[in-house]
């Protein structure tokens, strides 16, 4: 049951919603995306920087109104989750992205924020709809309307305290709710990011060319790399992944010092965290299949991951 005295419904949402473990919660009207904004990701997409995620390209076109993904739609709730991990993998060993560490985020986080979201809708009324990577919304672009964080040069959102190693959920209603401003820009324009990225993939407008991205190579790429595609998989920190890529986060200094995630469900296995070299080469589809049950690495399918593997050993 969601109390409410019927005046301060925002704070009775925010106060629920925070149940579900989110490090930060905002609130934006569901207007349109801001033209610029549009234009600008419609010029990354025509210049190909998107590389092999073809649904980007079908998304566009539907990206720049909510109301394609909830009909009358008044309010884009933005919330952030931490995954920030207690303990990290030795770094002689290859590098899995720690987003990767624990359950499949999709999963935790859906079964955390549905029965909030029922809850809601029966007390309070409205249509609701729960995004989590499952609608063409551009989340990033909503994170910052909401006031939760603001946009790194390496392209990530960041939210104060909490840095930008975080999930982002968006919670659309058509329940009219105020807005909050958006933040203060945390990102010190340090250029840290852009300099420690080994594959030059940050661009100077704070996108990334997915193309030369570790992270899109070895996670989304699916079938051999071939081409530019295996001469970017070359240079050493790509042939250190075994999946996924965190350097130009780990070197931005709002990711020091930060909290470990108070998901339970995201803090890393022990099997994952020792995870060698040696056994990711030799493992077999049913090891694949025990090993990473629940977990995004079986976003790269079993091929991938072996692909990932074989280029740990090549010269
Ligand atoms: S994830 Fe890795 S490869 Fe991709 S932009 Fe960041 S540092 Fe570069
Ligand atoms: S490393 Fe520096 S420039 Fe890059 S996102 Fe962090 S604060 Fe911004």
């Amino acid at each position: 049951m969601i109390r409410t005295d019927g005046n301060n419904i925002k704070n009775d949402i925010r106060e629920a919603l925070l149940a579900s473990g989110a490090a930060a919660i905002g609130f934006a009207r569901a207007e349109q995306v801001e033209a610029d904004v549009i234009e600008g990701y419609n010029r990354w997409i025509r210049n190909g920087n998107h590389a092999g995620m073809d649904y980007l390209e079908r998304h566009a076109r539907l990206k720049p109104d909510p109301s394609n993904v909830l009909e009358n739609v008044s309010t884009v709730i933005s919330m952030a989750f931490s995954y920030t991990p207690a303990q990290r993998r030795n770094p002689e060993l290859p590098a899995i992205a720690c987003y990767a560490y624990g359950e499949d985020y999709h999963d935790v986080l859906r079964k955390r924020i549905m029965p909030i979201v029922e809850c809601l809708k029966k007390d309070l009324g409205g249509e609701w709809r729960i995004c989590i990577d499952s609608a063409p919304l551009s989340e990033r672009y909503w994170a910052i309307k909401c006031g939760i964080g603001t946009r790194g040069r390496n392209g990530s959102v960041i939210v104060d305290n909490f840095g930008s190693y975080i999930f982002l959920v968006e919670v659309l209603t058509t329940l009219r709710i105020a807005p909050d401003e958006p933040r203060k820009d945390i990102c010190m324009d340090c250029g840290a990011c852009i300099k420690a990225c080994p594959q030059g993939a940050l661009m100077a407008d704070g996108t990334v060319d997915a193309r030369k991205c570790i992270n899109y190579l070895t996670i989304e790429h699916r079938g051999e790399w071939e081409g530019e595609n295996s001469r970017t998989m070359h240079t050493e920190a790509a042939k250190n992944s075994l999946f996924g890529c965190d350097i130009c986060q780990e070197v931005c200094p709002h990711n020091r010092n930060i909290p470990p995630t108070n998901i339970p469900e995201f803090q890393p296995k022990e099997e994952l965290l020792s995870l060698t070299a040696e056994q990711a080469i030799k493992m077999s589809r049913e090891e694949f299949s025990k090993i990473f049950k629940g977990s995004p690495v079986k976003r790269a399918k079993f091929e991938g991951f072996r692909r990932n593997a074989l280029n740990l050993a090549k010269d």
